[in-house]
C-alpha cells in the first residue's frame, strides 16, 4: 500500500486495475458492491455536522428501503474510509461488518437484516458515521486557498466517491429523494443538491443549522456539500449566485444570462423541473470546470473571465438538468448517455443563443478534442469506446470520448433522421418517457428506432459507433462559415517563411472582431497544424499577446501553453509552472503536464513541481496527473 501526501494528511491512492466482466462488484452495477436488487433506497434524511478543525464530516443517515427480495439477508452499502459508530433499525441495533478494502472501489458494508424486518413493507435503517480526513470526495480548503480568510469545504462525488462521503448504494441506477440538515460554524453558509428551506437558518450557540429538501430522487454521484464564507445574490426567478465576497460581483456580471438560457433550454427539452437553478463559484483548487449538482451547479472561479467566457460551461451544466440529472446513465460504462447528450444539448442551447453557426464551430472544436483524446487513448482502447464493455476504474472514464464522440454520434443521428425539426421533438419525448430513470445505451437505440422508420436508420452502424475504439466510422460535415477566417489566418502563418526577412505580414488587428469561440478555435487550429516552430510562435505572441488574451477564454490557456511546450519555448516554463500551480481543473492540467513530461529537459523539474504542489490539489486531480507523469501512487 502506497501513500501520497495530500494536505496535512495521507491518502491511500488508487492503483490502475481492470477486472473482467464477470467480476462486477454487485449484480446491478459493475462498480458498486450494493444490492439494490434486494433493498432499494427510496428516501433519506441526512444530518451532517461539519468539523473544519479535524476535517471530518459526521453524519446520521435515516434511510428508507423498499424490500424487493424478502429472501435477502444482507443489505450491502458502498463505503470508502468511513468509520461506522452505530447501525440500527427503529432504534434496535443491527449487526454489520466492513469487508476488505479495494483500492479503487472501497469497502462493502454488510448489514444483517433480521427476519422480522424483512416481512415489513419497507425497511428503516439509521447509520451513525464519520468520514476520514482523507475522504476522496471532500476537499478541505485552508483559508489561504480561498479568496477570503475563512476555510472552505466542497465535494466531488462523481463518479464513485459518494461512498467516501456517506454509506450509500453508490450506483447511478439508484435514485433517492432526501432531506438534509447541515450544521456549520455560525459564520459560514452550507449548500447541498436540494432546494434550501424557506426558513432562515437556525442559530445554535456558535453553530448554524441549514435545512434542505430534494423531492426529486437523485443518485449518489449528484449528492454534494459546500460550506464557505459565501455571499448570495438573486439574479433571476430560478437563480441565486453564491460566491465569496471578493468575487461575487464579477460572477454576477458574467453569469447574468442564466435565466435566458433556462428559457431557451425549456423550449428545447421541456420544463425545468428542479424548482431552483443556483450557481456556486468555488476556490481555484476545484478540480472541474463545473458539476451539475441538482439545484446548485458548481463552477470553477476560473470561468469568471470578465467577458462571459464561461457561458459554454454554464450551458453545459444547465443542460445536465435534463440529460444526466433527469435521464441518467445506468452505470459508468454508459457515461456517454450523460455527457454525450449533454454536450450535444449545450451546443443546441448555445446555437439558439448565438446562432446556428456558433453551434457548428463548437462542434468543429469538439471534433478536434475527439481526435486528440482518441490519439491519447490509443494504448487503452477500452476507454476510447463510447460504451465501455469491461469493468474499469470509473475515474478513468472522465476523458473527452464520452463527451465528444457521444455528441458527434447524436449530431450524425440528427442529420440521418432529417434534422433538428424532427430530432428535437424526439428528444423531448425521450426525456418525458425516461425522466427519473437510469437507462442503458440499447434503450436509447430502441427508442430511436421505434420513433423513426427503421429504413431511415438502416445505414447507422451501431456496433462500430458504440463498441469500437477510436474515431467514429463517419465524419460529420459541419458548416465552416465562422471557421474559414481562422483557417485562412493559420494557413498564412504556416506558409510564412520568417527567413525572408521581408516585412512581417501580420498585425494585431488580424484578431479584431473575432468572437471568443473563434479565438478559442484559433489556438486549436495552431495546435492542429503541428509544429510551427519557436520563432513563429514567439512572433504570434509578440503580435497578438496570446499570454494575455488566453487569460480570458476558459479552457484555451492550457492549449496555448501546450503550444509553447511543443516548440520548447524555455522562457514560458515559469509561466506554465505558475499556471499549473494555480489551476485546479484536471482536464486543463492534464494537457500542460503531458507537454512538460514530453519535454525531456523539463520533465524532472515538472515532476518536482507537481510533487511540491499536489497538497493543494484535490484527490481526483492528483490521481489523474500522477498517471500523466507516470508516478506511482
Ligand atoms: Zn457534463
Amino acid at each position: 500500500m502506497l501513500h501520497i501526501h495530500f494536505g496535512n494528511n495521507y491518502v491511500v491512492a488508487a492503483a490502475e486495475e481492470s477486472v473482467s466482466k464477470e467480476d462486477w462488484l454487485g449484480k446491478t452495477d459493475p462498480s458498486s458492491y450494493s444490492n439494490p436488487e434486494d433493498f432499494l433506497a427510496t428516501q433519506l434524511h441526512i444530518k451532517w455536522e461539519v468539523d473544519f478543525e479535524n476535517k471530518i464530516l459526521s453524519g446520521v443517515l435515516s434511510y428508507e428501503f423498499d424490500i424487493i427480495n424478502k429472501e435477502a439477508t444482507y443489505l450491502i452499502l458502498d463505503t470508502r474510509d468511513i468509520e461506522i459508530n452505530k447501525i440500527a433499525s427503529n432504534g434496535k441495533g443491527l449487526l454489520y461488518k466492513l469487508g476488505e478494502k479495494n483500492k479503487i472501489f472501497g469497502t462493502p458494508l454488510k448489514i444483517e437484516i433480521p427476519n422480522e424486518s424483512r416481512n415489513e413493507k419497507a425497511l428503516t435503517i439509521e447509520i451513525e458515521y464519520k468520514t476520514d480526513p482523507n475522504c476522496s470526495a471532500l476537499a478541505w480548503m485552508e483559508p489561504h486557498q480561498t479568496s477570503g480568510n475563512k476555510p472552505f469545504l466542497f465535494s466531488q462525488n462523481q463518479p464513485i466517491h459518494g461512498r467516501s462521503m456517506y454509506p450509500c448504494q453508490d450506483t447511478p441506477s439508484v435514485k433517492t429523494a432526501f432531506t438534509a440538515e447541515i450544521i456549520v460554524p455560525k459564520e459560514l453558509v452550507a449548500l447541498t443538491s436540494a432546494v434550501p428551506s424557506q426558513d432562515a437558518p437556525k442559530e445554535a450557540g456558535d453553530k448554524r443549522v441549514y435545512k434542505f429538501e430534494q423531492k426529486i430522487p437523485i443518485p449518489s454521484y449528484l449528492m454534494c456539500i459546500a460550506v464557505g464564507d459565501l455571499q448570495s445574490k438573486k439574479i433571476g426567478s430560478h437563480s441565486t449566485i453564491y460566491a465569496e465576497q471578493e468575487i461575487i460581483e464579477k460572477a454576477v456580471a458574467d453569469f447574468s444570462d442564466v435565466e435566458q438560457l433556462i428559457e431557451i433550454a425549456e423550449k428545447l427539452f421541456g420544463k425545468y423541473e428542479w424548482e431552483v437553478y443556483n450557481l456556486l463559484f468555488l476556490p481555484r483548487a476545484y478540480p472541474m470546470s463545473g458539476m451539475e449538482h441538482p439545484c446548485i451547479s458548481f463552477f470553477s472561479q476560473e470561468l469568471i473571465t470578465g467577458n462571459k467566457g464561461g457561458i459554454d460551461v454554464l450551458a453545459h451544466e444547465l443542460a445536465h438538468s435534463w440529460f444526466g440529472n433527469l435521464v441518467t446513465n445506468r452505470d459508468w460504462n454508459h457515461f456517454w448517455m450523460n455527457e454525450g447528450f449533454t454536450r450535444f444539448a449545450d451546443r443546441k442551447i448555445l446555437g439558439r443563443t448565438y446562432g446556428e453557426e456558433y453551434r457548428q464551430l463548437e462542434s468543429i472544436f469538439g471534433w478536434s478534442v475527439l481526435k486528440y483524446e482518441a490519439e491519447n487513448l490509443r494504448n487503452e482502447p477500452e476507454l476510447a469506446k463510447l460504451v465501455v464493455d469491461k469493468v474499469v476504474d470509473p475515474d478513468r472514464c472522465l476523458n473527452g470520448i464520452p463527451y465528444e464522440k457521444g455528441s458527434a454520434f447524436l449530431y450524425y443521428l440528427e442529420q440521418t433522421v432529417g434534422g433538428a425539426s424532427v430530432f428535437e421533438p424526439f428528444l423531448r419525448e425521450y426525456i418525458k418517457k425516461y425522466r427519473h430513470q437510469s437507462i442503458e445505451s440499447h434503450q436509447f437505440k430502441e427508442e430511436l428506432i421505434s420513433h423513426f422508420a427503421p429504413e431511415i436508420l438502416r445505414n447507422v452502424d451501431w456496433e462500430i459507433w458504440l463498441h469500437s475504439p477510436g474515431m467514429p466510422p463517419v465524419t460529420n460535415n459541419y458548416s465552416r462559415t465562422l471557421l474559414d477566417p481562422i483557417t485562412k489566418l493559420v494557413k498564412r502563418w504556416k506558409e510564412w517563411v520568417p527567413e525572408d526577412r521581408t516585412e512581417v505580414p501580420f498585425k494585431k488587428e488580424d484578431l479584431d472582431g473575432l468572437r471568443n469561440i473563434q479565438l478559442k478555435q484559433f489556438v486549436q487550429e495552431l495546435f492542429n497544424v503541428g509544429d510551427l516552430g519557436l520563432e513563429k510562435l514567439k512572433k504570434i505572441e509578440e503580435i497578438y499577446g496570446m499570454h494575455e488574451r488566453t487569460r480570458n477564454i476558459a479552457d484555451i490557456r492550457a492549449r496555448w501553453f501546450q503550444l509553447c511546450g511543443k516548440v520548447r519555448w524555455l522562457e514560458t516554463v515559469p509561466l506554465m509552472f505558475e499556471y499549473v500551480n494555480a489551476e485546479g481543473r484536471f482536464g486543463a492540467l492534464k494537457r500542460v503536464y503531458r507537454e512538460l513530461y514530453e519535454w525531456e529537459e523539463i520533465r524532472e523539474a515538472a515532476i518536482k513541481n507537481f510533487n511540491e504542489n499536489k497538497k493543494y490539489k484535490m484527490f481526483v486531480t492528483v490521481k489523474v496527473i500522477s498517471k500523466v507523469l507516470r508516478l506511482e501512487l
